[in-house]
């Protein structure tokens, strides 16, 4: 290992491999194609995809990172399995934030920033009618994306950073616990927040996020579960 990877293990800018490889386990980990405590070998990932040890360490280190993947010393890494507590955590956290990130938002939007968003709320409504494990990752991906881009038009790029951790947590916590089609963001809530934001409203679109976050966790089922493997095969 190179002096700068020593320093800078999650600054250096990762190579195309790397990025491509966290790029298809982060789908088949939110598809549910990989279980959570499956066991990720790096001999195995690297095999996959033709891609040395090094590359698959990094793709894993981005993966653990941002919660979907834990490393174990000594045992290697293994997809995450949020307890209930750290779902709990997860929204708990979020509802820290977002009610900020939309109120420095509304001082910095343009009406260009408006027009994309309303953009990304077409796309929500056009997987939401489709049924199968695509739509649904991309349902929970869209959904993600306009937290996102409401935390890159808030300016903050140090939130911009707990966010996208966030909003990659809660794609898996929604893919482990929430029932298919009923989890989600709901469309009708992100075009309140978008009106709010068009009127400049800060205190009432902040308390609509706020709200929002409260209706994602509940949709949810969040508690321990034995066979979840069963649930998982019957899902298909
Ligand atoms: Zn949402």
């Amino acid at each position: 290992m190179s002096i700068s990877e020593k320093l800078l293990p999650f600054d250096v800018v990762p190579d195309d491999r790397a990025l491509a490889i966290r790029e298809a386990l982060r789908n088949a980990i939110v598809d549910r194609r990989l279980a959570p405590g499956t066991k990720l070998s790096e001999s195995e990932v690297g095999s996959l995809f033709e891609a040395s040890r090094t590359v698959v360490r990094a793709a894993l280190q981005m993966l653990a990172f941002e919660g979907l993947v834990k490393t174990e010393r000594n045992r290697g890494a293994f997809v995450s399995n949020p307890t209930p507590e750290e779902a709990h955590q997860v929204f708990a956290s979020r509802r820290l934030l977002e009610p900020g990130i939309v109120s420095a938002a509304v001082e910095r939007i343009t009406d260009a920033d408006i027009d994309m968003f309303r953009h990304q709320l077409q796309e929500e409504v056009r997987f939401m009618g489709e049924r199968g494990p695509s739509a649904r990752r991309a349902e929970i991906k869209a959904s993600g994306d306009f937290h996102l881009m409401l935390a890159h038009v808030s300016g903050n790029v140090i939130l911009q950073r707990f966010m996208d951790e966030l909003v990659a947590r809660s794609s898996l916590v929604i893919a482990l616990y929430g029932s298919t089609g009923v989890s989600r963001c709901g469309h009708h809530e992100h075009a309140d927040i978008v009106d709010a934001l068009q009127k400049r409203d800060a205190a009432r679109a902040s308390a609509l996020m706020l709200h929002h976050i409260d209706h994602i966790e509940a949709d949810l089922d969040i508690r321990v579960r034995e066979g979840l493997a069963l649930k998982d095969a019957l899902d298909i």
